[in-house]
């Protein structure tokens, strides 16, 4: 179990035990992809791949003494000099400027991460390391917070001291996934419902190297500022783009590109709240909802990649498969594939290899099912 990587990694930095264990989960989305940052609606899943934080206080000195993996040493972060510095400390750092704002007195700790989510596969391992990384200070600490504030601090944490502007769904889904649900979140305002959802559905990795996708997305998110402001012209009063009408997305004075980036948008959210209600009725997810938002992705957000549409493609000529589309940011990054269990198995199976030819590099593939958000180990 990954707390026990903690619990290792702890004796082997520090010496000892830790005082507790808390772990946050990766996420996969089941639909409703880059809407979390215009106030849409989406309907991820925590998964069984996680993140877990071993801490102690220490006396002395206000700095954290932090490892992750076993590997790489022990890294110091002084509380009185937080900064950005480029490094993967600068999560666990971001979360303590948090607290500081908040007033929060943090004394001296040693920390020791351990993960089994790939990193920077889309899986969101970094919202994971945020999430457990703060639900265990703040449990050391006995200043507890609510699992979707806690999110939201996280959230605030990358956005404002990492420099990401991520929208609450990776934050929201490490934090308050549950175990057999997905969650119907929305984003403006905050609102999580857990829907059933006991389905494998299989997670493949186009293990595409990250390229442009950090400047790509800040992109996005800019043309649907731009899409916004120009719905605001006509009605003022519009509080977030994912609540304009198409009809007055049609009608706004925009630039072509902004007003793709609306239509997928206002879609996308009609997508997720069909794919809720079916889940709530207590029915299968509706593979024909993920292969529109995927075609959505591909040509109206244009965050799709030649290795995810293959994906995509090679899924759908499998019996029994009723859905797949990217998920995650795109351009590169995972897929998601929808169908009957023996379908997925058999696809699992098939499709390494078959990408490997096509693709020239394997792939990884994992099945999962939906698992409980942050936890105390
Ligand atoms: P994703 O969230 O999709 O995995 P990101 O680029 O947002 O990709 O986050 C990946 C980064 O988060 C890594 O490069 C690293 O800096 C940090 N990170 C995530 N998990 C860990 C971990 N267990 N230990 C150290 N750093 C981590
Ligand atoms: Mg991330």
């Amino acid at each position: 179990m990954i707390a026990d990587g903690a619990r290792r990694h702890f004796a082997a930095a520090f010496g000892g035990e830790p005082t507790l264990v808390a772990s946050a989960a990766g996420r996969v989305n089941l639909i409703g992809e880059h809407v979390d940052y215009s106030g849409g609606e989406a309907l991820p899943i925590a998964i069984q791949r996680r993140t877990a934080v071993a801490v102690r206080l220490r006396s002395g000195a206000k700095v954290t003494r932090i490892n992750s993996g076993g590997t790489g040493g022990v890294l110091t972060i002084d509380h009185a000099r937080l900064a950005r510095r480029g490094k993967w400390t600068d999560y666990p750092s971001g979360v303590l400027d948090q607290l500081v704002g908040a007033g929060i007195e943090v004394p001296g700790l040693e920390v020791a991460v351990a993960s089994d989510i790939p990193s920077g596969s889309g899986l969101s391992s970094s919202a994971a390391l945020e999430v457990a990384f703060g639900f265990a200070v703040r449990s050391v600490l006995q200043v507890p917070l609510d699992a979707v504030l806690l999110a939201l601090e996280c959230q605030r944490a990358e956005r404002q001291f990492v420099g990401v502007p991520c929208g609450a769904m990776d934050q929201l889904t490490a934090a308050c996934g549950r175990r057999g649900h997905a969650l119907h979140l929305q984003f403006g305002p905050i609102q999580v419902r857990a829907v059933p959802f006991a389905e494998q559905v299989l997670v493949v990795d186009t293990a595409v190297p990250r390229g442009l996708r950090t400047s790509a997305y800040t992109e996005r998110v800019q043309e649907c500022a731009v899409a916004l402001a120009a719905v605001r012209q006509l009605a003022p009063d519009m509080p977030h783009l994912a609540a304009a009408m198409l009809e007055q997305i049609d009608r706004a004075e925009m630039p072509d590109v902004s007003r793709l980036r609306a239509r997928h948008v206002i879609a996308e959210c009609q997508r997720v709240r069909d794919a809720a209600a079916a889940l709530s009725a207590g029915e299968r997810f509706p593979g024909h909802l993920a292969l529109a938002s995927h075609q959505s992705l591909r040509d109206d957000y244009e965050c799709s990649s030649r290795e995810l549409d293959w994906v995509v493609e090679f899924a759908m000529r499998t019996p029994g498969i009723a859905g797949a589309r990217l998920t995650g940011a795109g351009w590169g990054g995972c897929a998601v594939v929808f169908g009957d269990a023996g379908a997925l198995a058999a696809l699992e199976e098939a499709l390494p290899g078959a990408y490997a030819k096509a693709i020239g590099h394997r792939p990884r593939a994992w099945l999962v099912t939906a698992d409980d958000g942050a936890r105390l180990e």
